[in-house]
């Protein structure tokens, strides 16, 4: 490890050291990397064609967007949908199956127009369909639907305007499927279909005896939310049968739940759900289609491992072990082989999108170059405290914490006794923390590090203070402490020398950031480089394409963030342009959602103004000028901004 003293710049450090430190080569998989002058930059391709995201950054500041900022690149997007269905065609191929791949985009892993659009766009070619979970989405998947030959696959709990309207797509000759998710929706389904004069499409989601793994593993399993459990299919069969609507049943479905860390659960499942195709099938339905769900997972951290955060498998191998596994079930059973669904959604959205965001301030432990530590009154406690700095004594590290430990106690209860001054107690503070930082600068140095030092880094790291809402642009960590990889997008051709945690701007201690993805296990502080007065940092949030975008609240009121949606210019190896941008929310629209009115407010806030005039507590002319700061306010961002604005 390099430890540089401080001040020093570290002239060891290079580009393929921060590749290293933030393991771009591991998550970032050909998409991710950095240029020969320290920048980060998105090969959208994985081919030549690069772009620097921060320069995406001032081209968006300078047509007046804010930070926080979420930037799309379409492109990859484009390439994720593309990649999926190239390796599923691949493997079918390779397999010699006698199927197709018929896949679909679960619209609730990003709902946005402009993100289905592209996926939409970018599938055309395969037949590429679209999965939904909900009322709104099967409104969405519906109006937007635009292939005959691509599916809809309709899953979720449904009422009966659900199924009516599920049905209105069979009207339409759209081949959409209802997927059964409880008992009762097979009567319902039966009983509006003949109302309506249409003929069905069903399938059956299975709840898997066997166990998904993850964090989200209890989509599956005897005890999950969804599915029919092996007597409930029998009892649906029967329903179906005795209905004579034999036709309509074509599809098993499952989903063991999102990022599956572990390829043995996916196989598992696989053979699982293709057994009950194959008895289906014998039972003389006419079996068409597994849908494998979504769960294929995106490696976070780069470890290729079963950690939550990663996955044990690549995506090709994925794509070929549903393959084979299908048949192989299959061809044991003697029966045809199905077409082949997946859901993936967080495997195709999560890698497009990008949330950039700039540290504005610090909050610093370590005593300052500037703070200067003077011990002008001569007492004795910090003279004890001073030795301990200068290790006069010649002790061991542990001894001189423990020793520093029981000092600054002391200093504490002398404080609150009366006996201390607030100057000296601030000086035995800050030669604590220097005390404590030199001990840390000792054992990194040494091969082993006693247990009590080990909370030392995070202890002393700085907190870098974030624009942004952990609450509204990264809920997930908060939630289920998913880790996403965190990288400054300029300055990695110096060594970072600080390390630090990330707090957001949002009054509520659990808005930080204090685990960071790493190869082996987790960090707790990341190491950033030191601000600059002059000169913005920047730290770019990756891989937050998949569900961040529609969960996150609006605690505090802080809204939405700005976005900008950028595609490649072709012919031009950096080339970009903005496609599309929508603004985020303003204070008056996070108002509203509160039930405020803006101009009321104003209103409110006039009268109080005048108040203030008829008191003579302010002159006229500053009580227009106030409101009108106010006013001005109210059409502004909710996140902060830059020193004048
Ligand atoms: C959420 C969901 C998906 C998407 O899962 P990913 O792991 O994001 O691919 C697919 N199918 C169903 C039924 C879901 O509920």
């Amino acid at each position: 490890m390099q430890v540089s003293k401080q001040g020093e710049p570290n002239y060891d450090w290079s580009i393929l050291d921060s590749e290293r430190y933030y393991g771009l080569k591991n998550w970032g998989v050909g998409y991710f990397s950095i240029d020969s002058e320290g920048f980060l930059e998105v090969r959208p391709r994985r081919d030549s064609q690069a772009i620097r995201i921060h320069e995406i950054v001032a081209e968006a500041l300078s047509q007046g967007y804010q930070l926080p900022l979420t930037i799309r690149i379409q492109d990859l997007l484009r390439t994720r949908v593309e990649e999926l269905n190239e390796q599923f065609n691949a493997a079918i191929k390779e397999e010699g199956y006698e199927g197709r791949y018929r896949g679909v985009f679960p619209i609730k892993v990003n709902q946005l127009r402009e993100v289905v659009e592209e996926i939409q766009a970018a599938g055309k070619p395969y037949h590429f369909g679209l999965e939904c979970g909900s009322k709104p989405e099967l409104m969405i998947a519906l109006a937007m639907h635009n292939d005959q030959q691509s599916l809809i696959i309709c899953n979720g709990y449904k009422d009966d305007s659900f199924i009516r309207l599920a049905l209105t797509g069979r009207l339409m000759s759209k081949e959409i499927y209802l997927v059964v998710e409880q008992l009762s929706e097979v009567r319902r389904i039966i009983e509006i279909s003949r109302e309506m004069g249409v003929q069905p499409l069903i399938g059956f989601r299975i709840k898997l005896s066997s166990n998904g793994e993850g964090k989200w593993a209890s989509s599956s399993g005897d005890n999950a939310k969804f599915g029919l459990s092996s007597s409930e299919v029998m009892e649906a069969v029967r329903i179906v049968k005795s209905s004579s609507l034999e036709n309509s049943l074509r599809l098993i479905h499952f989903h063991i739940g999102s990022q599956v860390p572990d390829i043995q659960t996916i196989k598992k499942a696989t053979v699982e759900a293709t057994r009950f195709f194959c008895e289906l099938s014998k039972l003389g339905f006419p079996m068409e289609l597994i849908d494998v769900g979504g769960g294929l997972g995106i490696d976070y951290d780069g470890s290729s491992s079963n950690y939550e955060s990663s996955m044990n498998y690549t995506q090709r191998e994925y794509v070929r072990d549903i393959v084979y596994t299908i048949k192989y079930v299959c061809s044991a059973a003697g029966v045809t082989v199905p077409d082949i669904v997946s859901e993936s959604g967080r495997a195709i959205v999560a890698p497009h999108s990008v949330l950039v965001t700039n540290v504005c301030d610090r909050i610093s432990k370590k005593s300052d170059s500037n703070i200067l530590i003077n011990n002008k009154t001569g007492n004795p406690l910090l003279q004890e405290l001073e030795s301990i700095l200068i290790n006069d004594h010649d002790s061991s590290l542990l001894e001189r914490y423990h020793d520093a430990q029981q000092k600054r106690e002391e200093a504490n209860n002398l404080f609150n006794l009366g006996f201390l001054s607030l100057s000296d107690k601030a000086d035995a503070d800050a030669t604590y923390w220097k005390i404590c930082q030199e001990l840390l600068q000792l054992a990194q140095k040494q091969r082993y590090t006693p247990d009590e030092l080990e909370s030392l880094p995070v202890q002393i790291a700085e907190k870098y203070v974030c624009n942004f809402s952990i609450f509204q642009s990264l809920l997930d960590h908060w939630a289920c402490d998913q880790l996403f990889p965190i990288v400054p997008l300029h300055r990695l051709n110096e060594a970072p020398e600080v390390e630090a945690t990330l707090v957001d701007v949002t009054c509520d201690s659990e808005g930080k950031i204090d685990t960071f993805t790493d190869i082996e296990d987790e960090r707790s502080t990341l190491r950033l480089h030191k601000l600059k007065e002059q000169e913005a940092y920047y730290l770019g949030i990756f891989m937050v394409g998949a569900y961040q975008d529609i969960m996150g609240d609006f605690h505090n009121l802080f809204g939405k963030v700005d976005e900008v949606h950028v595609c490649l210019e072709d012919n031009k190896v950096d080339g970009f342009y903005i496609e599309n941008s929508i603004k985020g929310s303003s204070i008056n629209d996070v108002l509203c959602f509160t039930q405020y009115d803006g101009q009321r407010l104003s209103q409110m806030m006039k009268k109080q103004l005048d108040l203030a005039i008829n008191s003579e507590l302010i002159k006229p002319v500053e009580g227009t000028s106030l409101l009108a700061q106010y006013n001005n306010l109210l059409q502004s961002s909710t996140y902060l901004g830059t020193k004048n604005t």
